[in-house]
């Protein structure tokens, strides 16, 4: 359902929903997955000590004082926000740090908010990061009540507001990415580089929720 060009970042968080992180992420390497994503430091250290090939995105905070690790076991970082980026870019890394910027767009959880274009050019331009893509997450695409669509769409709607402001001062915002699996479900249109499975991913259906 998923355009060809659409490339799957397999969620292995919280021990790969309980399946055994290692376990999972080995197989899914043996079948041509190369893309990653974990909730935290810890995990993405595991992956690489079991061998696991590929990217690896660090879904949450990593404190300050870790960033380096980040580097040596050539994960990839979220940025949650500009005072986060801000606090990494005032470190002295032993090279760039991979990352991906987590785009806010309604969730009022973590990441940057879609409006502050300004924040987002700063970000571009700190010298520690190596930013290689953006990402937002949709709050309610499991939903197909009238509200929560129009929500997620507006949620699309202001994440690629945001990119095209970012591109059209020049700079490359790398792989996009925005659909779990609900959304991959939901809104199969969407053309991004990733699309984030969890649950899909398992098998396992929430039975009160709906799907296309
Ligand atoms: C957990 C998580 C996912 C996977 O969600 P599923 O609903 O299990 O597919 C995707 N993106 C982010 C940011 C997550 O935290």
């Amino acid at each position: 359902i998923i355009p060809y060009s659409t490339e799957i970042m397999a969620v292995v968080k919280a021990n790969a929903y309980g399946h055994g992180i290692v376990e999972t992420s080995t197989f899914l390497n043996s079948i041509g997955i190369n893309n990653f994503a974990v909730a935290t430091l810890e995990e993405g250290i595991i992956l690489r000590e079991n061998k696991i090939n590929g990217n690896i995105l660090i879904l949450g905070y990593t404190d300050i004082q870790n960033i380096e690790y980040v580097i040596k076991y050539d994960l990839i970082q979220t940025i949650v926000d500009y005072d986060y980026a801000k606090n990494i870019n005032s470190l002295h890394l032993s090279s760039k740090l991979k990352c991906h910027i987590k785009i806010n767009t309604g969730l009022n959880r973590i990441g940057e908010n879609y409006n502050n274009i300004d924040k987002f050019l700063e970000i571009f331009k700190m010298k520690n990061l190596n930013i290689l893509g953006c990402f937002t997450h949709l709050a309610v695409a499991n939903s197909l009540d009238e509200d929560d669509v129009i929500f997620t769409k507006k949620q699309i709607e202001n994440f690629y507001t945001c990119i095209n402001h970012i591109k059209s001062q020049g700079y490359d915002t790398g792989k996009l990415h925005v659909q779990n699996t609900y959304g991959t479900l939901n809104y199969p249109e969407l053309n991004c580089d990733y699309v984030r499975l969890g649950v899909g991913m398992y098998g396992i259906y929430n039975s009160d929720r709906h799907i296309n």
